[in-house]
């Protein structure tokens, strides 16, 4: 049955309506829409349905809402049900009611998030630092930064998968680094829409899709020049310093595992991924790099063997890996085995922060694990100059100094460095002191 609501006065408009939607008892429609026609000048079935949708309402009495109770509206002869039945749709009404709070408590969230998005703007605009006082880590991997995405630190803005020619893996727990002490910041407005969200009452952004850049010097230096004084800058916090070079180091021996994994097929999960880097970070403070190449190409090659056993299979051979990393690191403790040393793969560059390291300190993949540590050892000072110290008594000092330089082919940046310092207000003692401390190959005096 049908319930009806003319909103018509015309006898004929009326009386076309019922006649649409009469029904015999056993619920079948009394006439055809075809015989109804033609009605006023419409001939199409489809047009008299549509005119009398526009004049009129109707419900089906067999369909009953579980959440009004009330019956479903009903717009054509095609969406009556012949006999009662319970619904498992909310009908039109209440769909249109769910549908509009679902709209306002999206349109309230998308509001809370515009809010948020414009303090969170606001905020990282106003953001400046004074590049100096960086720790030296960050300075180190926001000098690498710049090399790798030049010119576009002091130009434009970046993301990370911009970066990749600043680490051989993992290039996004290095520009975490950034973000996290203000050297970078974020521009919520560049960033594609998705990116940001609220979660449990909290900010989120998705780090892929973040559009970064700098954070401005806060001093009167211009942020370039700001920026190049950082080269010169003494890096003496050495339990920092051989934290990057571990993370990085690390990043070195993890890409040359995962591409070593892909040859043979095998895919290491990222738990395993997890354990496989502690187990590298250790193995690095006293092995190079390229030595533990060559225990990773073992290794893997190991384990692409056992996967074609019977009861194995690539995964479980995977699963293998982290086990036989530190079995064999291991038996070359007690002398079993001996480390051999790998050349850098062709398709592995060492990235920008490791040119840095290169350059700053002198190491890279060929430089023992023993040797890193002693250079980043948190030894005293070969002087402790006293600013009191007359020029007669700075003189050992100073020709120590210019010996280590004129050795290594360091004139240049020593005088580069000792004249900026001076020029800051440091004194001759302090200067000779800091680029002490700012070359570490300096602190073991050739004499
Ligand atoms: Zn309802």
């Amino acid at each position: 049955m049908i319930e009806l609501d003319i909103y018509s006065n015309t006898p004929d408009e009326i009386s076309i309506v019922e006649r649409y939607w009469a029904m015999n008892s056993d619920g079948k429609f009394k006439e055809s829409v075809k015989d109804l026609l033609p009605f006023y000048h419409i001939t199409s079935t489809t047009q008299l349905s549509a005119f009398i949708r526009s004049i009129s309402q109707a419900w089906d009495m067999n369909q009953i809402c579980k959440q009004c109770g009330r019956y479903q509206e009903v717009a054509s002869r095609s969406e009556i049900k012949a006999s009662r039945q319970e619904m498992h749709q909310p009908c039109a009404a209440c769909q249109r009611v769910i549908d509009e709070e679902l709209r306002e408590a999206e349109a309230k969230i998308g509001a809370d998030l515009q809010r948020r998005l414009a303090t969170a703007s606001e905020l990282a605009s106003s953001r400046k630092i004074a590049y100096i006082d960086l720790p030296d880590d960050i300075a180190l991997i926001l000098i690498a930064l710049e090399r790798a995405i030049n010119p576009r630190l002091f130009t434009s803005t970046f993301m990370r998968s911009d970066c990749r020619a600043l680490v051989p893996c993992y290039v996004g727990d290095f520009i975490k680094k950034l973000y996290k002490s203000v050297a970078i910041i974020d521009n919520p407005s560049e960033a594609v829409a998705g990116t940001y969200f609220v979660k449990d009452n909290q900010l989120w952004h998705k780090s892929d899709q973040v559009v970064y850049s700098l954070t401005p010097n806060s001093t009167l230096v211009a942020n370039e020049d700001a920026f190049n004084t950082l080269v010169l800058r003494p890096f003496d916090n050495n339990k920092a310093i051989l934290n990057l070079w571990l993370d990085y180091a690390t990043t070195d021996c993890m890409r040359y595992l995962l591409d070593q994994c892909e040859m043979h097929g095998l895919y290491t999960t990222a738990e395993d991924d997890e354990e496989i880097q502690s187990i590298f970070r250790t193995a690095l403070r006293t092995y190079s790099v390229a030595h533990m190449w060559s225990a990773i190409w073992k290794i893997v090659k190991d384990a692409a063997s056992l996967s074609t056993r019977t009861y194995y299979n690539r995964e479980k051979a995977a699963a293998t890996i982290p086990g036989k990393i530190s079995r064999f690191l291991e038996k070359v403790q007690v002398g079993q085995v001996t480390l051999k040393r790998w050349n850098r793969p062709e398709s592995q560059p060492s990235g920008t922060l490791g040119q840095v390291f290169k350059e700053i300190f002198g190491i890279d993949e060929e430089t023992e694990g023993t040797t890193v540590m002693s250079i980043f050892a948190d030894t005293e000072l070969p002087y402790s100059v006293d600013s009191k110290l007359s020029i007669g008594e700075l003189a050992e000092p100073t020709r120590q100094l210019m010996t280590c330089a004129l050795a290594r082919g360091m004139e240049a940046q020593v005088m580069l460095l000792f004249a900026d310092m001076v020029r800051n207000g440091t004194d001759t003692a302090s200067a000779i002191n800091s680029v002490f401390k700012a070359f570490p190959v300096f602190k073991k005096p050739e004499s």
